[in-house]
């Protein structure tokens, strides 16, 4: 089969349309999604531009797919021609290995992603083992659902990991796709939120998304005014800042995650740490159970991702919107071909 798609040739360039040829059958476990909606994920960009050194090209990007089942494997029994299905990072793993049997899927050694080696989601259709394909609750708006399949994840699974709840204080750092996902998830987990923004003119949406106060990095004094104040602090940017006056933000046994990935060594010695018992973190996406229940925590608290949709004809505008760190807050392509 041919499917029209989006894919760069090299590190950093222009995204071109494209034909990707497949086999027409499917595997037993295959499904087939026609999409609908693509989230562009900071990730993409960093795919893109080849920042981790894992692409390959041509490489059709996206990762946040929203689409119409149109085929499924002689095995993939639990999803219905019709149905619309979500597919985030992660298009497979081993099923088999301690990580996936205990709802780690995200850990497996054998783990692949959508976009990575095989044709993402900025195309017209995506075929990828089905047991990564989410069906997606009805009362979501399809292009909101969309960036809950990357960004969602990634900033609820944390959340939840560290039980997060009403009796504890969570800070998020950059109120892009990711951190405007993790204001909401973390309010409606009953806890006091602090946004962390470079750009003051976000504090009116931040406070609107969930956030009770808006802190301006580029405000000198914030650190006096939150020392000891934060449980919980969640990192989403990707460009180095000053780590150890954040952990000063710490409240003891405190917690700083990264989930977005600034390429630098850290600076600052473990008697940053020693000194109130903090713990450092990091964590990617999460596992297929937890997406099922982020999907229908989403659903039940009614978290809102806020999205601005794009036709096909403005992808690398978007592209570049992304690469500036300029999104308000995710930007969505709609698939019309
Ligand atoms: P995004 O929408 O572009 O948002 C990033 C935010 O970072 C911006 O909104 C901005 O927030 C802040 N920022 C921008 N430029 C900055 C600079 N020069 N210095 C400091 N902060 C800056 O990106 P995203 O899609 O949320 O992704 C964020 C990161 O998470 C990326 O590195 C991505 O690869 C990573 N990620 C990780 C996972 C995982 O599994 N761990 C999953 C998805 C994405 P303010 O204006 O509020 O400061
Ligand atoms: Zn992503």
């Amino acid at each position: 089969m041919k499917i029209r798609a989006y894919a760069v040739k090299q590190p950093g360039a222009r995204l071109e349309p494209t034909i990707i040829e497949r086999a027409d059958s499917l595997s037993p476990f295959e499904v087939d999604v026609k999409v609908e909606y693509c989230g562009i994920c900071h990730s993409d960009v960093h795919l893109i531009d080849n920042d981790w050194g894992i692409s390959q090209y041509p490489l059709v990007p996206g990762h946040e797919i929203i689409g119409i089942v149109q085929r499924l494997g002689e095995q993939a029994t639990h999803l219905k021609i019709g149905q619309r299905v979500g597919i985030g990072w992660q298009s497979n793993s081993c099923f088999h290995c301690e990580w996936c049997a205990s709802g780690w899927e995200n850990l497996c050694p054998h783990e692949e992603a959508t976009c990575v080696g095989r044709p993402g989601g900025f195309a017209e259709h995506c075929i990828v083992d089905s047991r990564f394909a989410f069906p997606v609750p009805d009362g979501i708006p399809p292009e909101q659902a969309a960036p809950l399949l990357c960004a969602g994840i990634t900033v609820f699974s944390p959340l939840v990991e560290w039980r997060m709840t009403a009796a504890n204080r969570v800070g998020v750092i950059g109120i892009g796709g990711l951190g405007h996902l993790a204001l909401q998830f973390a309010r409606a987990m009953g806890c006091e939120v602090t946004a962390f923004s470079h750009s003051p003119e976000k504090e009116t949406e931040a406070l609107q998304m969930g956030a009770h106060q808006f802190v301006c990095l580029q405000d000198d004094e914030y650190e006096k005014k939150y020392r000891r104040s934060l449980d919980f602090l969640i990192s989403t940017v990707y460009r180095p800042l000053d780590w150890k006056r954040f952990l000063q933000m710490l409240r003891p046994r405190g917690t700083l995650c990264f989930v977005g990935a600034p390429g630098e060594t850290f600076n600052f010695s473990p008697a940053h740490l020693l000194e109130g018992h903090k713990v450092i973190c990091a964590s990617t996406i999460g596992g297929r159970r937890r997406i099922q229940q982020m999907l229908q925590f989403a659903r039940l608290h009614q978290i809102q991702a806020k999205v601005e949709l794009v036709p096909l004809s403005r992808i690398n505008q978007a592209i570049d919107v992304v690469r500036q760190g300029a999104a308000r807050y995710r930007m969505v392509l709609k698939m019309v071909f």
